[in-house]
């Protein structure tokens, strides 16, 4: 039987990869092969850890919860037009050199436009 912490993180990785629609409670413990005791206190731990949201929901007349990631994966998307990408400084750049992300426009002006 695996640990509960190794259950604990197994349920946050498959929660965090259903994305912006969550995952019942009930078919994630099918998943983790669990039962639904110890699915039911992963759940509320992870919650009160603050990682998940758990929202009630009617299942096929049954009350169930449906689980939501509160941090989303990040998405190489997100940094696909960083310029530390393309940059021809990048192995000279760093804070104790003189080429430093600290003072680079580049970047800066980068982190100002990013949404
Ligand atoms: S911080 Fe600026 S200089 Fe450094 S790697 Fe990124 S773009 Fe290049």
């Amino acid at each position: 039987m695996p640990k509960r912490s190794d259950l604990e993180h197994k349920a946050l990785q498959l929660i965090m990869n259903v994305g912006s629609d969550g995952v019942l409670q009930s078919k994630l413990w099918r998943k983790l092969d669990a039962s639904s005791r110890e699915g039911s206190r992963i759940a509320i731990k992870l919650e009160n850890k603050g990682l998940i949201l758990r929202e009630r929901e009617l299942s096929r007349g049954r009350w169930t919860y449906r689980l939501y990631a509160k941090r989303k994966p990040a998405s190489i998307n997100s940094i696909i037009d960083c310029p530390c990408l393309m940059c021809p400084n990048d192995s000279r750049c760093g804070p104790w050199s003189t080429i430093s992300p600290n003072e680079c426009e580049k970047l800066t002006e980068w982190l100002l436009n990013f949404s």
